[in-house]
């Protein structure tokens, strides 16, 4: 047995329920192999044993009460997976199907994630199951008002620094930050995120959308590939799908579907993002209601089915899993030559071997996705500086790092001789670092 293969093995054992943890140390375990083949010292330090046991996770309870006057009790999670190279770093998730595994998942991914970024940031993650759809803003504040009161006493600027992720958007961070203030007595950057009036960044509301498709561009014209002119399908219509979307019509390309978690819209003539915008950002409404704007388009209840849309590049920007080894087998066949995961495991590892083994194009979410918290980490600098940069230099800042993290994966992979596959780059690039910080600060 490898090295790999025995932790990973312990790990299976230790955490049986966890599936999308697993999922995802697979994924990132059995990549790293070249790199303790190089580096026999690691497995002497047991590195991978402590690199996939979280430094500490708090779970609490997050009780809060009505529009009915009925109290709720949901479950508070922070999981703080490694700081060997910054403050953790990552974001708040409010979802019903949030658990230990996904955020664990989560956590372990937005460790090399955050290193790729090339700044100085830990990973972490954290959440809860309540479900934000359907409430009121007076609901949503008293449960974010709940939540951050038990989690103010773990976080920090230079400790750990929330941000948003799936449900948790500028108005839940808003309420989020007015009650760590309010506790703490402090106004520093211990969320990003937030408001431009009270500390956020120009920039960061567009940045993981725009990151996924600078990041593209680079995944293309490496393989002497344009990006205009290709048809494109974007699943989600979240922060990152939405700004995903502005991004890739913007670069040329047609985007002719979106979702969200009821069903898609197929728009033959490119989607209208204001209509989408005003759909999603304004009215919080569902993604059916686009058809009521645009009778040419068509709507279709079920999410799975916008992978049978014939598409050049495929963008998942919605949730874990969503394109299964069915999906990814008739996205082939439709002749997708490019995939790019603007959401965090987006791919099932039987799906990521369907694009390997087909010579597509893969842009592995830990690369792909990291410009959201790249620009968090900006928000982050321009707190501590007390001052604000133009959206101008922001973006400017947001495409040399995406144009970075490409070019640090492709080095990784001349310099393991895995060939041009993204996914041992990132895994490589990014652990590196961390790599040669844990052994630096000894056994901790
Ligand atoms: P949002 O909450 O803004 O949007 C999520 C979108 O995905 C919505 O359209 C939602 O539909 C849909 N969706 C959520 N869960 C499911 C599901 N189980 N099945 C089908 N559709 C679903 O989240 P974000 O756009 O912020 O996040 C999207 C993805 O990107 C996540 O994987 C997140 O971890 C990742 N990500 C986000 C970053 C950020 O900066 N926001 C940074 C890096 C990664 P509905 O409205 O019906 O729920």
């Amino acid at each position: 047995m490898t090295y790999v293969e025995e932790v990973y093995a312990k790990l299976e054992k230790e955490n049986p329920n966890e599936k999308e943890f697993l999922q995802a140390a697979k994924e990132i375990l059995f990549s790293l192999q070249p790199v303790f083949d190089k580096h026999p010292e690691y497995q002497k330090a047991a590195l991978l044993e402590r690199f996939v046991e979280p430094e500490r996770i708090i779970m609490f309870r997050v009780p809060w009460v009505d529009d009915n006057g009925v109290v709720q009790v949901n479950k508070g999670y922070r999981v703080q997976f490694n700081s060997a190279i910054g403050p953790y770093k990552g974001g708040l998730r409010f979802h019903p199907s949030v658990n230990l595994s996904i955020l664990k998942f989560l956590g372990l991914e937005q460790i090399l994630k955050n290193s790729l970024t090339t700044l100085p940031i830990g990973g972490g993650k954290g959440g809860s199951n309540f479900n934000p759809k359907g409430k009121s803003d007076a609901e949503v504040m008293r449960f974010c008002q709940s939540f951050m009161t038990e989690l103010s006493r773990h976080i920090g600027a230079d400790v750990d620094v929330p941000a948003g992720d799936i449900g948790v958007g500028g108005r839940e961070i808003g309420y989020l930050f007015g009650q760590y203030k309010r506790l703490r007595d402090e106004y520093t950057g211990v969320l990003t995120g937030k408001g431009l009036t009270y500390g956020g960044s120009l920039g960061r509301k567009e940045a993981t959308g725009y990151g996924l498709l600078f990041f593209v561009r680079e995944m293309l014209e490496y393989n002497g590939k344009k990006t205009n002119g290709n048809v494109a399908v974007i699943s989600g219509s979240g922060n990152v799908a939405i700004y995903a979307c502005e991004k890739a019509t913007e670069m040329g390309m047609k985007v002719v579907a979106m979702s969200d978690s009821d069903g898609y819209i197929y728009d033959p003539n490119g989607i209208n993002l204001d209509v989408v915008k005003d759909i999603k950002e304004v009215r919080r409404a569902r993604i059916s209601e686009y058809v009521k704007a645009v009778p040419t388009a068509t709507y279709t209840v079920g999410c799975k089915g916008i992978w049978t849309i014939k598409c050049d590049i495929a963008l998942p920007c919605a949730t874990q899993n969503e394109i299964d080894e069915e999906s990814a087998k008739i996205l082939v066949k439709n002749g997708v030559f490019a995939v790019g995961e603007g959401a965090n495991m987006p791919s099932t590892l039987e799906a990521i071997e369907v694009f390997r083994a087909n010579k597509i194009l893969f842009a592995p979410a830990k690369a792909a996705n990291a410009g959201g918290v790249a620009t968090s980490a900006l928000e982050m600098s321009q707190n501590s500086m007390r001052l604000s940069w133009s959206k101008a230099e922001v973006f400017e800042k947001l495409s040399g790092i995406m144009k970075a993290i490409h070019a640090n994966c492709a080095a990784a992979c001349e310099k393991y001789g895995t060939g041009y596959d993204l996914v041992y780059g990132a895994n490589i690039a990014g652990f590196e670092k961390v790599a040669d910080a844990m052994m630096a600060q000894g056994i901790v």
